[in-house]
């Protein structure tokens, strides 16, 4: 009998990789499997708008339960693959659950994701510190946030600063507590970070860089206050740990999967193993723009698009995973889109008025056009990712004139670019 395709984390990533193996045809079992208690929602709203309690968890579904039942994806909830056997080296093997249970597979798909890293100082294990990964994780600290007054964001990065901005709307005090001399320092140019920096503080959150948290203290078993490295003490009633996430890797490990800070997939989304694919936030991937280097993209468009690939590998097309990244970070009235991947420019662009909170920013690499941050600027955005998707370019110099629409501006690449 046929056992099917088992695909191992039911979110972004696990729920494209069903929905499109369906949609290539496949007629076999397809069985996703996630450890949480939900149906595969979106993350991003989590720090944004369910936060905010303008939104609930059914409504950040992925796919309505009846869609999945409607396409004969089987959808097991609450149950974690301890351990994974391949026969003779794959494709096919068997999976053992938590509870005991065996899945028998003829090929399988790794889409685990990533959990939070965890805060590690004196008092990290006092109620009130908490982390924001999950649904649950979000729900815990929309109730807390309700109560509290003053609120420490420990990492200053993205899910960090979005949090901050959902504090400090609902009239919190906010301490963001940063241990480098930026914010989002691993995303974007030293020009952005310090736009965040002085857009926080305008709106009234106290922004630390630079500097570490030490220890945490409490009353009873409740956080009441950090000391940071700088000796000064900060009230904390809250405290929201976002210092980056770790890409899970046990079940790669037994697999013997190359790992690297991430499970090494190739452009088509195959692990070290051929047979067995791996996408989203689990992997690491060669850049998908320029083929060198392996990047780690913790983002929407990637899990979607390497899914997709995974997909098609598992369906025996070979459909690389050569997608144009694109990324956004909603925080108060500031509206981030990033397109491309500026890792290793040499020259930045900006265009706007940063002052007045809309400006983008355009990386270049050997004059070659890498990316865009645009903050309020959905046309500078959308002009760049056009640009790359479509391999034209758009000239730093002609750029700087912000008068000039960027779209009029795309041209082809120079030969041999
Ligand atoms: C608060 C927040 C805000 C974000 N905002 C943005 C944004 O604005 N824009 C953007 O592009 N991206 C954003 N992201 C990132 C985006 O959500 C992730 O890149 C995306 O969720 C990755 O999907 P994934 O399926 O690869 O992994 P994950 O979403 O991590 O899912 C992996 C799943 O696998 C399950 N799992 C792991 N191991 C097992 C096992 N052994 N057995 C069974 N199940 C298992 C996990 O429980 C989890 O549900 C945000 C993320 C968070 C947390």
């Amino acid at each position: 009998m046929d056992a099917g395709t088992l695909i191992v984390g039911a979110s972004q990533a696990g729920l494209q990789l069903a929905v499109s193996l369906r949609d290539a045809g496949e007629t076999g079992p397809v069985t996703l499997i996630g450890e949480e208690p939900h149906a595969p929602y979106q993350r991003p709203p989590l720090s944004k708008a369910y936060l905010q309690g303008s939104t609930e968890l059914e409504q950040l579904w992925l796919r309505a339960p009846e869609f999945l039942a409607g396409n004969d994806i089987s959808l097991v909830t609450a149950e974690r693959i301890e351990t994974i056997e391949l026969d003779d080296g794959g494709p096919s093997g068997s999976a053992r659950t938590r509870s005991g249970n065996v899945l028998n597979f003829d090929r399988l798909a790794l889409t685990v994701g990533a959990r939070p890293r965890r805060l590690d100082a004196p008092g990290a294990e006092l109620a009130g510190v908490t982390y924001l990964r999950t649904a649950d994780d979000a729900t815990v600290l929309r109730e807390l946030q309700s109560d509290a007054e003053s609120v420490v964001v420990i990492g200053g990065g993205f899910i960090g600063l979005e949090a901050a901005a959902v504090a400090r709307a609902q009239g919190k005090s906010v301490t963001v507590v940063e241990a480098v001399d930026r914010l989002i320092g691993r995303a974007v140019a030293p020009v952005v970070s310090d736009f965040y920096r002085a857009a926080h503080t305008r709106r009234g959150v106290d922004v630390r860089l630079g500097t570490r948290v030490t220890r945490l203290a409490g009353e009873g078993d409740r956080v009441q206050a950090v000391e940071l490295s700088d000796g000064t003490w900060v009230s904390a009633d809250l405290v929201i740990v976002g210092i980056g996430v770790v890409p899970r890797s046990k079940l790669a490990r037994q697999l013997h999967l190359d790992y690297d800070n991430g499970i090494v997939v190739d452009r088509f989304a195959r692990t070290s193993n051929p047979s067995v694919v791996a996408a989203g936030d689990c992997t690491v991937q060669p850049n998908p723009l320029t083929g060198h280097g392996l990047v780690r993209l913790e983002s929407v468009q990637n899990a979607i698009s390497q899914a997709k690939t995974a997909a098609a590998t598992l369906a025996g097309r070979s459909e690389p995973n050569d997608a144009v990244p694109w990324f956004w970070s909603d925080q108060y009235n500031l509206k981030l889109q990033i397109a491309g991947l500026s890792t290793g420019h040499d020259h930045y662009v900006v265009r706007g008025d940063i002052g007045g909170e809309s400006f983008s920013v355009l990386y270049y690499r050997d004059g070659a056009l890498l990316a865009v941050d645009a903050v309020n600027a959905p046309g500078d955005y959308m002009a760049v990712r056009k640009a790359l998707t479509q391999g034209s370019t758009i000239s730093a110099e002609a750029a700087a004139d912000s008068a000039v629409a960027l779209k009029r501006l795309i041209v082809p690449q120079p030969v041999g670019a």
